[in-house]
């Protein structure tokens, strides 16, 4: 855990204003104060897809192991080869892959060799045998057929004994389990999943299979939650709705803390609230409440709490469906990320052509709800998915980008060039 308090960090920021807090400053806190949980188990090779690897992996061999030829043909010695006449070699044996051929090839002879199949000691090019032309064991090659060394796989062309092969707090991909399989590594060192305790706070709020009284909503916070934890590999401890009631919800932070590495709640966290969600996250640790400058999702709070000796980093969301959305990917999405000992990198933004007028003030940022699609030219366009509201959760749905409206910058008209994140990849 950081042993920064929430207010070092940000007597580090000038002009911090909790009440006017722009986005990148918001990211930069939560940056600085959050420390990756340092726990590693060894899991299965294929248990190890999208788990974060937890130490650098220095090649124990070369791949290949030996030079090898990249094609079925004829292993020879390039420098026989004339480059004005056709070459007349003699095959002298046959190399298939996973064999060897130990013989010597002298003068004036060529081994007949298959994909992968080591190279002949005294052998540097192979030529393919589409291109030869065979009578008995004579091997004729036209001129100009191949150069010195082509086709030709080096011995740790791939990877080298001793070089880094792997560097930890990588997400492992479909590839990285292929690359560890070709070292033969048969257990992967991975940071243990990282739990995410997550509940919803609002007297109005009813859970899928109760009847909806009157004046209330269906609880949706927590099945996005549960889809975006569950897409970024945690662990989730999905702890239901909890009434706007001091108890209940002391009761619930302490359970929180007490079995997760970071807590993530919805709702409470706006002005004019019913003011015990807020209360209760700042009696139990170091919590901050932020008005951020965005849309969707102004109100968040943010930082640790503890209960009877143990810790977690806490979210407070804001209540709006979209605004949840929004908050966790460009807030909690790193941090916890960050937990996870992954290694983060900015989220890349693309340039698109907006088909749709947007109105946007400076001094904020919006994340819009876009399609993205190519016009017949190529062209990237993107347009808004109708109305904006941040209860409005159908414009998440419907959309496969954000259009990221940038703190500075004011409205686009139609035709502008505006930036736009793709889901695909991010979720
Ligand atoms: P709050 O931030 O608690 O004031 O909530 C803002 C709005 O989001 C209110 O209209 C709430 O009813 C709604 N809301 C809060 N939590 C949820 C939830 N878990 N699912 C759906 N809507 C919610
Ligand atoms: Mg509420």
């Amino acid at each position: 855990m950081s042993n920064s308090t929430l207010s070092d960090i940000v007597s580090c920021l000038s002009g911090y204003d909790p009440n006017a807090l722009p986005v990148a400053q918001a990211q930069q806190i939560i940056r600085d104060f959050v420390v990756p949980v340092r726990a590693v188990e060894k899991v299965a090779l294929r248990n190890a897809l999208d788990r974060v690897l937890a130490q650098d992996i220095t090649s124990p061999i070369d791949v290949p192991q030996q030079d090898n030829s990249a094609m079925d043909g004829f292993a020879l010695r390039g420098a026989e080869l004339d480059a004005a006449r056709p070459s007349t070699l003699r095959a002298v044996g046959t190399v298939l892959a996973g064999g060897s051929f130990d013989g010597a090839v002298g003068p004036g002879e060529c081994v007949r060799i298959m994909t992968g199949a080591p190279m002949p000691a005294s052998c540097d090019t192979v030529v393919p045998q589409e291109f030869v032309q065979t009578i008995d064991d004579r091997v004729v090659i036209p001129a100009g057929a191949v150069k010195a060394g082509d086709n030709r796989r080096l011995r740790g062309e791939d990877l080298q004994a001793g070089k880094p092969a792997l560097s930890r707090g990588r997400i492992l991909r479909p590839a990285d389990l292929g690359l560890l399989a070709s070292l033969g590594t048969a257990e992967v060192p991975v940071q243990r999943r990282l739990r995410v305790a997550f509940f919803s706070t609002g007297d109005e709020l009813r859970s899928v299979g109760e009847p909806l009284d009157p004046g209330c909503v269906y609880d949706s916070n927590r099945y996005t939650l549960y889809g975006m934890l569950t897409r970024l590999g945690c662990d989730i401890i999905d702890m239901g709705v909890v009434k706007d009631d001091p108890a209940q919800l002391e009761a619930a932070f302490r359970s929180a803390c007490e079995n997760a590495d970071a807590i993530i709640t919805s709702g409470g966290v706006s002005v004019g609230e019913a003011e015990y969600t807020k209360q209760m996250m700042a009696q139990l640790g170091d919590v901050t409440f932020w008005k951020i400058g965005m849309r969707p999702g102004r109100p968040m709070a943010f930082g640790r709490i503890g209960s009877n000796g143990k810790s977690a980093y806490l979210f407070g969301l804001p209540g709006n469906p979209v605004a949840v959305m929004v908050t966790f990917y460009f807030f909690a999405r790193d941090a916890l990320l960050r937990m996870m000992g992954a290694q983060t990198a900015p989220l890349p933004l693309m340039r698109a052509i907006t088909q749709s007028p947007i109105r946007k003030k400076p001094g904020r940022t919006e994340y819009q709800r876009g399609v993205l699609t190519v016009d017949e030219k190529g062209a990237r366009a993107v347009r808004i998915t109708g109305s904006q509201g941040s209860g409005i959760l159908r414009s998440m749905s419907e959309a496969n980008c954000m259009v990221v409206m940038h703190h500075d910058q004011g409205s686009a008209s139609v035709g502008d060039e505006v930036d736009v994140l793709l889901f695909e990849g991010l979720i």
